[in-house]
């Protein structure tokens, strides 16, 4: 199923997100912890997919396999930077014959010291124009609602962002924010800017405090007091932090549903745990 008919069809769900192992070794393991979370009946997954290709056709087994095994649609995750050009046709032949719909294009993190490839793309929204061009996929791109690190401006990002949109984008994911008003304050920006496509929000519960300060720097995201007030009291008891960052994702999820957005998408890190008890805890909203 595609998932902007999903989003045009549903009065508010969540979707979980897997990433895909490093090593054929630990495929079966993260194979069972993605149906295990699947096994919760999301709307959709999304399975990541490793800058420069590293995770290439485990992303594609991983997403298979949620499919088959459990019926949920899976979106998988794919890269473009240091791809050339001339893979990226076989990679959707492999994803069309896979039974994969859906598809988020991204351009990934550029690796240190990274050099383009002749003739490969340069942006996320040129291999958003290849897909449409293949045709017959479901296609997702990312924003972010605080600008993306590598972006001069805020401002300049939502003109990339429209730009990336109107090269044919079906629906767009954000990356984590802890500050709901983060959120609308965006929604508000990019309709005026003629955005008009569902945006799902990312929600991270955020389980290891001792990890977070450096994924918020590396991705720009902003920890408001109130998250940082939680961070300092129960950073350090894993136990306390665990229930306290699903505490406060739950709260999001409720406020983002409320106000009407369609799905919300939780990053889920293969902790089918952590995708439990979020759904335990809105049994009766969702
Ligand atoms: C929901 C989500 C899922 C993700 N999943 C993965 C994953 O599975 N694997 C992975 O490796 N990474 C993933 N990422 C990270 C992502 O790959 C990085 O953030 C990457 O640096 C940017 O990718 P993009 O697709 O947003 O790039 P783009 O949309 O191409 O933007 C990249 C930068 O270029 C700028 N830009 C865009 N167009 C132009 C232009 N025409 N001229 C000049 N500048 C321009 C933008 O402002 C931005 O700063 C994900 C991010 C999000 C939010």
């Amino acid at each position: 199923m595609h998932i902007l008919n999903l989003l045009q069809n549903t009065r508010g769900c969540l979707s979980f997100e897997v990433f895909p192992p490093k090593k054929a070794d630990n495929f079966s393991t993260v194979e069972a912890a993605a149906l295990e979370i699947a096994a919760l009946r999301p709307a959709f997954m999304s399975v990541t997919y490793g800058a420069g290709g590293a995770t290439d056709s485990f992303t594609l087994a991983l997403a298979r396999s949620i499919q088959q095994g459990c019926g949920v649609p899976a979106l998988a995750h794919m890269t473009c930077c240091g791809v050339p050009r001339a893979e990226i046709g076989q990679r959707l032949t492999d994803m069309r014959a896979a039974g994969i719909e859906n598809i988020l294009a991204l351009r990934g993190d550029l690796p240190q010291g990274y050099v383009s490839a002749p003739g490969a793309f340069r942006y996320a929204a040129e291999l958003v124009r290849e897909i449409k061009a293949y045709g017959g996929f479901c296609v997702g791109a990312a924003c972010y609602p605080e600008g993306h690190t590598e972006c001069r401006s805020a401002a300049q990002d939502r003109l990339y962002l429209k730009e990336k949109v109107d090269a044919g984008v079906d629906f767009l994911a954000t990356q984590m924010f802890f500050d709901n008003g983060l959120l609308y304050k965006f929604l508000y920006q990019i309709r005026a800017l003629g955005i008009a496509i569902p945006v799902i929000p990312g929600v991270m519960p955020v389980t290891n405090g001792a990890q977070i300060e450096r994924i918020c720097k590396l991705s720009g995201t902003s920890l408001p007091a109130r998250f940082r007030a939680i961070l300092d009291k129960y950073g350090a008891s894993p136990a306390a932090m665990h229930q306290a960052g699903i505490l406060y994702a739950c709260e999001q999820i409720v406020d983002l549903l409320a106000a009407g957005i369609p799905a919300v998408h939780v990053y889920s890190m293969n902790k089918p745990a952590v995708a439990a008890a979020i759904r335990s805890n809105l049994r009766d909203i969702l």
